[in-house]
C-alpha cells in the first residue's frame, strides 16, 4: 500500500499515486480509451500536433489503440497510411468530403454501394460537386465521362448486389491517363482478394486510395460498424487526415478492440466463407426457379474474366472471392413469391451487411437502383446471399426447402 497523499477520498481515487509494474504482455493489445490526453506541462502540449503519429493530443487524433489497428489495415491493404472512421459509409463520406471542393465533378460505376451513390445525389450536389455515374462494365464509357473538372473516381470490384466484375486494370489505367484520383471500394476483396495498391503484381500499377468496411470481414462478428480509407501516398493521406479531423470522425476504443480481436481470423473466415459461398452458387445455378447466379468466380458470369485476371492468384488454384453472392430468380415467380421464399428460409436470416458467423438473404428491387439498362442480366428479381460459417449441408438443405415449399408448391 503507497501512503495516502490526499486528505480527501473523491480526490484520492482519482490522483492515487500508485502505478501497476512495467513489463505486462498479454496475447491481445492493450486498449486506450480517451477523449482528454494528458501532457506532463505546456512546452510539451505546446509541441505536438495532432497530425504528427510520434505523439498524442485529444482522443479524436488517435490513442495507442488506434494507431495499431491503422498499421495493421495499412499493412492488410498494401498500403502505407491508414485512417479509420466510424463506419465504412463515413470511411467513403470523409475520402469524397477530404478530396472534392465545388465545381468538381466525381464519377461513380452505376453499380456503387447505394449509400455512396445517394450521399453524391442527396449532399454533395448541394455543395456544387457534380456526380456522373458509369457503366462499370465498359472502360471507354468511363474514359468519355472523364472531364477537366474530373478530381474522383469511385471503382468498385465486384459493384453491389449485381456482382459484376470490371476491368480495374483498365479503369485505373484509364484515370491515370487523364491524372484522376481514384478511390476503390475494397470492401468485397478485403485486401486478400487482391492487392489493390499493386494490380499487375508487379508495382506498376495501383488505385490512389482504398476504402474498406472494416464493419464485413475484418469485424467478423456482425456487431461493430468501422471503415478505413487507406493510401501509399504521403499527399494523399494528409488530404484525408485533414478532412477526418474537421468532420471529427473518432472511432471508439471498444470496437478498436473488438477489429483487433477479430483480425487474426479474417484470411481462415474469409477463405472459408468463399468456399462455402460458391459450392452453394454452383448447386444453385442447378436449381429451376434461378435464371441466373451473379457470382464474379462462377463461368459466365458478368466480367468472370476480369475477376480471373486479378483474384486467381489470391488463394492457390481457386483464386479468392468473398461469401457474398446474388441470383436473379425466373420471371415465372411474381416478387411476392420471392419475398415468401426470403421469408421461409430458417438459417439465413433477413438482413443488412454481411461478413459475420450468420448466413443472410436480401431481395432487392433492381430497377430503382439501377440508370441504365443491364442487358447482361436476365429479366427477374435479385435476391442477395451472404454466406457465414454455419455449416454449408445445413445451409443448402435450408434452402432446398424454401425452393421446395415456396416456389415449387
Ligand atoms: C457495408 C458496405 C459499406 C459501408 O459500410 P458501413 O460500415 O455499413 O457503413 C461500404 N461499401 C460496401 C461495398 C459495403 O458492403
Amino acid at each position: 500500500m503507497t501512503h495516502t497523499l490526499h486528505p480527501h477520498v473523491a480526490t484520492e481515487l482519482i490522483h492515487h499515486d500508485y502505478q501497476p509494474p512495467q513489463g505486462f504482455e498479454g496475447v491481445q493489445p492493450p486498449v486506450h480509451k480517451a477523449s482528454t490526453v494528458l501532457f506532463p506541462n505546456v512546452a510539451a502540449m505546446r509541441a505536438r500536433h495532432w497530425e504528427d503519429r510520434s505523439g498524442y493530443t485529444y482522443g479524436l487524433h488517435g490513442t495507442p489503440t488506434s494507431y495499431l489497428l491503422e498499421e495493421r489495415i495499412a499493412a492488410l491493404e498494401g498500403a502505407r497510411h491508414c485512417t479509420l472512421a466510424p463506419s465504412g459509409l463515413a470511411a467513403i463520406s470523409v475520402t469524397a468530403l477530404s478530396l472534392l471542393a465545388q465545381g468538381d465533378e466525381v464519377l461513380m460505376p452505376d453499380n456503387v454501394y447505394g449509400p455512396n451513390k445517394a450521399l453524391a445525389k442527396g449532399m454533395l450536389e448541394r455543395y456544387g460537386v457534380r456526380c456522373g455515374l458509369y457503366d462499370p462494365l465498359d472502360v471507354e464509357d468511363l474514359r468519355r465521362r472523364i472531364t477537366g473538372a474530373t478530381r474522383l473516381v469511385w471503382l468498385e470490384a465486384p459493384g453491389s448486389v449485381t456482382m459484376e466484375f470490371p476491368d480495374l486494370i483498365g479503369q485505373v489505367r484509364a484515370c491515370r491517363e487523364r491524372g484522376v484520383i481514384t478511390a476503390l471500394d475494397n470492401t468485397w476483396g478485403a485486401g486478400l482478394a487482391f492487392a489493390p495498391f499493386d494490380l499487375l503484381r508487379d508495382g506498376s500499377l495501383g488505385v490512389d486510395v482504398s476504402v474498406h468496411a472494416l464493419t464485413k470481414y475484418p469485424s467478423g462478428g456482425g456487431d461493430v460498424l468501422m471503415g478505413a480509407v487507406t493510401t501509399r501516398e504521403a499527399a494523399l493521406h494528409e488530404r484525408i487526415q485533414r478532412g477526418h479531423m474537421h468532420l471529427g470522425m473518432g472511432v471508439g476504443a471498444n470496437d478498436l478492440e473488438a477489429v483487433l480481436r477479430a483480425l487474426p481470423s479474417l484470411p481462415l473466415r474469409y477463405h472459408a466463407q468463399d468456399a462455402a459461398a460458391r459450392k452453394l452458387a454452383h448447386w444453385l445455378a442447378g436449381q429451376g426457379p434461378v435464371a441466373q447466379v451473379l457470382h464474379p468466380a462462377l463461368a459466365g458470369a458478368p466480367g468472370h474474366e476480369h475477376w480471373q485476371a486479378l483474384c486467381k492468384h489470391g488463394h492457390g488454384h481457386d483464386g479468392a472471392a468473398a461469401g457474398l453472392f446474388s441470383m436473379v430468380i425466373d420471371t415465372r415467380f411474381a416478387s411476392e413469391q420471392v419475398d415468401a421464399f426470403c421469408d421461409a428460409l430458417r438459417l439465413f436470416r433477413l438482413g443488412y451487411s454481411w461478413g459475420g458467423p450468420l448466413s443472410l438473404v436480401m431481395p432487392y428491387r433492381l430497377p430503382d437502383m439501377r440508370t441504365r439498362a443491364t442487358p447482361h442480366l436476365k429479366p427477374g428479381t435479385v435476391v442477395r446471399l451472404a454466406i457465414g460459417l454455419e455449416n454449408v449441408d445445413d445451409l443448402r438443405a435450408d434452402l432446398a426447402q424454401a425452393i421446395k415449399h415456396v416456389f415449387e408448391a
